[in-house]
C-alpha cells in the first residue's frame, strides 16, 4: 500500500518519541539548515535522534550529546550502506566551494580539499558502530501495536542486512557505482543507478575511477532485468526517489534510442510521475567523443522529456601539454569544439544542463590554467548562470591549501558557476 504524507501517527513515552511516517520536504532545495526529504519514521530517545526509511532501514542519525560537533550536522547512511558525515565547515566557505551547504565527508580515499576527519570523533564512531545495539536495547513493552511492530521492523534491519542488501544493489548491474556525477549533489546523491554501458573510451592514465572494462553497451533485456529487480530492491521507498543515474563511465555512448527508451522505461517502472519528490532528474556521463558525436535528436528529445537532465563531460584540460601529461588520448582541439557544443547545447534548451570537468594540480603547467581561463572567463563576455565548471583536485586524500587557493582564484575569475568536484561513489 502506498504511503502518502498526512499518514504521520506519532507516540510520545517519558523516554522516547517515535514519529511514523513523517513528511520531509518535497523538493531538493539548497538552504543552510538541515533540510529531510521525502517520506520517513523518526526515533528519539534521550540521546539521539534516528531516520528510517519506508523499507525500515536506517539513513540519518545525529546525537544530541554536547560532544555532537555541530547541532545542525547529521550522519547520513547511502544505498551503498557507506557512512557520510554532512558537516557545515562554516557555510558560507562550503558553499562557495562546492555549490551546497553542507560538505559531505566520507568514510574512503577522495579527493575533497575540505572538511576534516569526523569519523575520528568518538561520538560519530558510537553512532557508526553501535546504533543497532541502542535501538535493540529500547523496550517495546506497553507500546500500541503499530509502533512495536515498527521497532520490531527496524531492529530486523541489522547493519549485516544492510550491508547484504547494498551488495545486492551492486549485484544487479554487476558492480558498485565507484563515481557519481558532481551533478547528482542537486538531489543529495538520491539516485537509483542503472547500467546502459560499461567502461569508458579512453582509459586516461591519471583517472583513479576507471575500471578495465572495454567499453560495450548492455542489451534492452539486461536493462530491463536490472529495471525490475531495482524496483522490487528499492519497494516501498521507491516514492521517495525522483532521479536516475545512468551508468557507467560514458553512457552518452550509448546509441540514442537506447538512451531514449530507457530512460521512458525507467520514469514509468520508478513511477516518477508520482514520486513524493517533486520534479524528475537524469544523470549521465559522457566523453568528449560521444558528446560531439551525439545526434541533435537525442537533446531534442531529452529536452521534451519530464526530466531535469544534467550530462557531465570530462574535458580535464584545454592544453596539450597536460592532456599529454595526464594520459589522456584528446587534442586541445577537440577540447574546444566540444566546449563550444556545450555552450549551444546549454543556450538552447532549457532543461538540459551540460556540465565540465577540468583536473586541479600544483604538478601541473601554467599552460593547463592559461588555457583553462581562455575557456571559462575570455571566450564569453558576461556570466553564465548554468553549465557548470567542476574543478576536479587530480589527488586523493591528500587536502591541499595551495590547491584550494588556486580554486578560489580560478573561480573568482571565472564566468561560469565554478564548484569544486567531490568524488563520491555510491
Ligand atoms: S576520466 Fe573518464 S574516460 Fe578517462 S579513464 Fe576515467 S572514466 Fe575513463
Amino acid at each position: 500500500m502506498k504511503i502518502k504524507c498526512g499518514e504521520t501517527q506519532t507516540l510520545k513515552t517519558h523516554d522516547l518519541s517515535i514519529e511514523l511516517n513523517s513528511c520531509g520536504t518535497n523538493e531538493y532545495t539548497k538552504v543552510s539548515f538541515p533540510v529531510k526529504y521525502g517520506i520517513f519514521s523518526r526515533l528519539e530517545t534521550g540521546d539521539y535522534i534516528f531516520e528510517f526509511n519506508l523499507n525500515h532501514e536506517i539513513r540519518h542519525a545525529k546525537s544530541k550529546k554536547r560532544s555532537w560537533l555541530h547541532p545542525s550536522e547529521w550522519l547520513k547512511r547511502t544505498m551503498g550502506n557507506d557512512w557520510v558525515y554532512y558537516s557545515t565547515g562554516g557555510y558560507s566557505g562550503v558553499f562557495e566551494a562546492i555549490g551546497e551547504y553542507y560538505l559531505p565527508n566520507l568514510t574512503y580515499p577522495t579527493n575533497s580539499l575540505l572538511g576534516g576527519k569526523p569519523f575520528k570523533e568518538n561520538e560519530i564512531d558510537i553512532i557508526v558502530r553501535t546504533w543497532h545495539q541502542i535501538i535493540s536495547q529500547l523496550s517495546v513493552t506497553d507500546m500500541p501495536d503499530q509502533f512495536a511492530r515498527w521497532v520490531q521492523s527496524i531492529r530486523q534491519q541489522t547493519p549485516e542486512v544492510l550491508q547484504k542488501k547494498a551488495q545486492k544493489l551492486f549485484d544487479i548491474s554487476g558492480g558498485r557505482v565507484t563515481v557519481i556525477p558532481p551533478d547528482a549533489r542537486h538531489v543529495d546523491y538520491n539516485i537509483i543507478p542503472l547500467t546502459i554501458s560499461d567502461g569508458c573510451l579512453y582509459k586516461c592514465q591519471f583517472c583513479k575511477v576507471k575500471n578495465k572494462k572495454k567499453f560495450s553497451v548492455r542489451s534492452e533485456q539486461d536493462i530491463d532485468g536490472q529495471i525490475t529487480q531495482l524496483t522490487q530492491l528499492l519497494n516501498k521507498d521507491l516514492i521517495n526517489f525522483n532521479a536516475l543515474f545512468l551508468g557507467e563511465h560514458d553512457a552518452l555512448n550509448t546509441p540514442c534510442e537506447l538512451i531514449l527508451k530507457t530512460v521512458q522505461n525507467a520514469y514509468d517502472a520508478f513511477k516518477f510521475h508520482t514520486s513524493i519528490m517533486k520534479k524528475s532528474y537524469l544523470f549521465m556521463f559522457g566523453s568528449v567523443d560521444s558528446f560531439l558525436a551525439a545526434d541533435p535528436f537525442l537533446f531534442k528529445t531529452l529536452n521534451r522529456l519530464p526530466f531535469q537532465t544534467f550530462i557531465n563531460i570530462g574535458l580535464e584540460s584545454y592544453d596539450q601539454a597536460t592532456l599529454d601529461l595526464i594520459g589522456k588520448p584528446l587534442t586541445k582541439k577537440q577540447v574546444g569544439h566540444a566546449f563550444e557544443k556545450v555552450q549551444a547545447i546549454n543556450d538552447t534548451f532549457p532543461n538540459i544542463e551540460i556540465t565540465c570537468n577540468f583536473i586541479m594540480d600544483e604538478s601541473l603547467p601554467d599552460s593547463h590554467y592559461k588555457a583553462l581561463m581562455s575557456l571559462i572567463r575570455e571566450s564569453v563576455n558576461q556570466t553564465r548562470p548554468k553549465g557548470c565548471i567542476y574543478l576536479s583536485p587530480l589527488k586523493f586524500g591528500k587536502p591541499s591549501r595551495q590547491v584550494l587557493y588556486e580554486f578560489y582564484k580560478l573561480k573568482s575569475l571565472s564566468r561560469f558557476p565554478t564548484f569544486l568536484y567531490v568524488i563520491q561513489r555510491l
